[in-house]
């Protein structure tokens, strides 16, 4: 059984985005196959989701809130950092250093390129649990901030529960993928 596997425009054709789409399908396919797949790694449809936001970027990050007019800017709420982005949230930002450690002990690497870090997803299920673990973390209270910061009262108009067009594009780019 293969499903469709949709990914956020932007990034539709992208390599690393691909590869994760692909690996989607493969174990959709064993699970279809009967075959045994960790229990904890076939639950947590949250923790996919957090995945796919931080390969494809369209998720809670500064960057891309900006980008589709959520957030007047594009910076980080947590370090300063000018630019919010996934790859500033694996790699840098001070404020996840814990998350970053255990993830790194777990994957064994330091390299948090997403290229390394898709690498040890696809190697492995006990990394990939890992990683899963560390964007389920580490976006859960990206988004618990985010949505503080949106109820503020005064919080600009702009970041007030999202509606009408913002709301759709925040939706569309956070579409599950498949179990
Ligand atoms: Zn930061």
């Amino acid at each position: 059984m293969r499903r469709h596997v949709s990914l956020p425009a932007p990034h539709r054709g992208s390599s690393t985005a691909k590869i994760l789409a692909e690996r989607y399908v493969l174990r959709v396919e064993a699970r279809a196959r009967g075959e045994h797949l960790d229990p904890e790694a076939q639950s947590g449809q949250t923790g996919r989701l957090r995945a796919t936001q931080v390969v494809t970027g369209h998720g809670c990050f500064g960057h891309y809130l900006h980008q589709i007019q959520r957030e007047l800017g594009p910076q980080c709420h947590e370090c300063g950092d000018p630019d919010d982005s996934a790859q500033q949230t694996l790699e840098m930002c001070s404020r996840w250093e814990g998350e970053r450690r255990t993830l790194m002990r777990a994957i064994r690497t330091t390299d948090l390129s997403l290229h390394s870090v898709v690498a040890a997803m696809l190697g492995s299920e006990r990394k990939w649990k890992a990683v899963v673990s560390f964007c389920e973390e580490v976006i859960s209270q990206k988004e618990a901030a985010e949505r503080e910061r949106e109820d503020a009262a005064d919080a600009p108009p702009l970041r007030h529960r999202r509606r009408g067009r913002a709301r759709a594009q925040y939706a569309a780019a956070n579409r599950a993928l498949p179990r």
